[in-house]
């Protein structure tokens, strides 16, 4: 049980807004959704799941220069793909109408004025948290003044910049959120999303955020511990209002951050821009899409989850563990196929000319309930290169004309007899099998001491690989004086062609394997009919260590 749930247990116990439990999960439509959110995700509708309660999705859409119906798209698609359901689609614009008159009510009451003064005035008279800051000039205009000029910026009647409405709090107060908090500011420069030109005012978060979970009877408000220092003021505009025994609490956990990567939509956003990755959904990025593109499991990152655990305490994961969750989850049921990297011929002296046969193997050893594939076997075959060594050291237990034998995975013992090489140093090694050895047969319990992959050369298909690694080269690309986009990882992605078994042909979009000794690959969803993709989701050497 985290923290979190403890509270709500309590506040159970103690029939608090009658025992009811709802949250939200309240995203900007200014990005795609990151393995960060889903952190927030799996807390705010894990609490509902668990006690009974609904979560709402809430898009917190205040901004309208930043936010777009392509992201509030990919944020639904995103949860839902992670499995979670939510109770009601909800916007903060829903909310417009209802909080401008609330700013309109906070005007008569005295509690807020506009104020003509720059964003730069207005920042330098803030003080700092020893000092009390200075009181705006505009502070004291009467009622209607501050009315009539609100609604000439509503009315579209002022530039945008030039005004701002503010509550009217605490000049001094120690809490520098309490300092005549921005409620309102103009922004005529972009259409809303939804509202499109009906509004020329917008309500800050602080403004907005609170009362949009009191109109919708949010009991949890749960978020990132960066808020902590907000939530006074969450507290201080819902008192000015709030009627009858019903009010929302705001309570925070750590956020998530990760090794060699940025999880600022606005760093990610940069990225795309400018090309620097593929898109949202690169697989190199911390995106829910840039993840699943990359060949995690929804279950694999519910494990991540589970497992880093939620604590009042800031600090960052290892991408090692991210990784280690999807190895062991597609240990489990990734089926496990040969792919020669870098390929050479190798023949079978001694099989018979033009004969072919089908090898039915395993997709994952000891497990026939995971099902077999046919593997077409004959003379001539691709192997890898380092799978062999013509001048062979003593401890080089692979192929080399030294009289040791090796197993074909799956099929039959051989003994290299040679090697040639062509004028463009093309090798072609030359074997004898033991035709009584294949596997599933008697002599197929022959051991040797080393098993190689292989595939078939005449039904090898052609398939491009993408070789992806950690995004950024440095651990914390924000903690150095560089721009980050110069700490990026130059060889974070290497494309490669690989020859691979036939049954892959029919392989689909986000289909999941294990390249035999060469890691986890996904099926790119890039994949056409004659044009087989596959990314490499993670190598198989796990180096987290518990
Ligand atoms: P960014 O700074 O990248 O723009 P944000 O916090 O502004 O992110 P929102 O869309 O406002 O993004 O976030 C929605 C919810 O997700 C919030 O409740 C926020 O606390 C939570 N969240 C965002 N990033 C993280 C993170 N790294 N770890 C945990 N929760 C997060
Ligand atoms: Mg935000």
């Amino acid at each position: 049980m985290n923290f979190i749930e403890e509270i709500v247990e309590k506040d159970l116990q103690n029939k608090l807004n009658d025992g009811r439990i709802q949250t939200r999960f309240p995203p900007e439509p200014n990005g795609y959704l990151h393995i960060g959110h889903v952190k927030a995700i799996c807390m705010d509708f894990g609490i509902a799941q668990k006690y009974n309660g609904v979560c709402n999705l809430r898009f917190d859409d205040t901004n309208p220069v930043k936010e777009d119906t392509e992201y509030v798209d990919s944020i639904m698609e995103d949860i839902a793909w992670l499995g979670f359901k939510w109770g009601n689609v909800y916007y903060a614009s829903d909310y417009f109408d209802k909080l401008y008159d609330l700013a309109i009510r906070f005007i008569k009451e005295g509690k807020a004025y506009v104020d003509e003064q720059t964003a730069e005035q207005i920042a330098q008279q803030k003080g700092t948290p020893t000092e009390p800051g200075v009181e705006s000039p505009y502070r004291n205009r009467p009622v209607e003044e501050n009315l009539r000029l609100f609604q000439k910026m509503q009315a579209g009647e002022i530039e945008d910049g030039k005004m701002v409405l503010r509550a009217k709090i605490d000049m001094a107060n120690p809490n520098m959120h309490f300092r005549d908090p921005i409620m309102y500011r103009i922004i005529t420069t972009h259409p809303h999303h939804r509202t499109g030109r009906k509004w020329n005012v917008y309500p800050m978060y602080d403004f907005a955020h609170g009362q949009s979970d009191y109109f919708e009877g949010v009991t949890h408000s749960i978020c990132t511990l960066e808020f902590v220092v907000h939530r006074p003021l969450y507290d201080y505009f819902l008192d000015q209002f709030v009627e009858g025994g019903y009010r929302p609490h705001q309570y925070e956990f750590n956020r998530l951050n990760i090794t060699y990567t940025v999880m600022s939509k606005r760093k990610m956003l940069q990225l795309v821009k400018e090309g620097l990755v593929a898109g949202w959904d690169d697989p190199r990025m911390p995106t829910v899409c840039g993840l699943r593109r990359r060949g995690y499991t929804p279950s694999s990152i519910h494990s991540f989850i589970d497992k880093i655990g939620y604590t009042k305490v800031e600090g960052t994961i290892d991408l090692g563990l991210l990784e280690h969750t999807i190895r062991e989850d597609l240990k489990e049921q990734a089926p496990r196929m040969c792919a020669i990297f870098d390929p050479v011929k190798l023949v079978i002296t001694n099989y018979p000319e033009g004969q072919k046969e089908t090898i039915i193997a395993e997709n994952i050893d000891g497990k026939p309930e995971l099902g077999t594939r046919e593997m077409p076997f004959g003379k001539e075959l691709y192997i890898e290169r380092g799978d062999f060594m013509e001048d062979a050291p003593k401890d080089f237990y692979r192929l080399s004309p030294n009289g040791r034998e090796v197993r074909l995975k799956n099929a039959y013992i051989i003994q290299a007899t040679g090697c040639e090489k062509d004028a463009e140093g093309n090798i072609t090694v030359y074997c004898t099998y033991d035709a009584d050895s294949k596997s599933g047969t008697e002599g197929g319990n022959r051991k040797v001491k080393s098993t190689i992959n292989w595939v078939e050369c005449q039904s090898a298909v052609d398939a491009e690989a993408r070789l992806y690694d950690r995004l950024f080269a440095v651990e914390d690309p924000s903690a150095s004086d560089k721009d980050f986009r110069e700490l990026l990882n130059p060889d974070s992605l290497k494309v490669v062609t690989c020859k691979v078994e036939s049954s892959l042909s029919n392989a689909k979009a986000f289909d999941h394997f294990q390249f035999l000794k060469q890691g986890y690959f996904v099926v790119d969803p890039d994949t056409t009919a004659d044009h087989l993709v596959f990314n490499r989701t993670a190598s198989l050497k796990d180096n987290w260590k518990k």
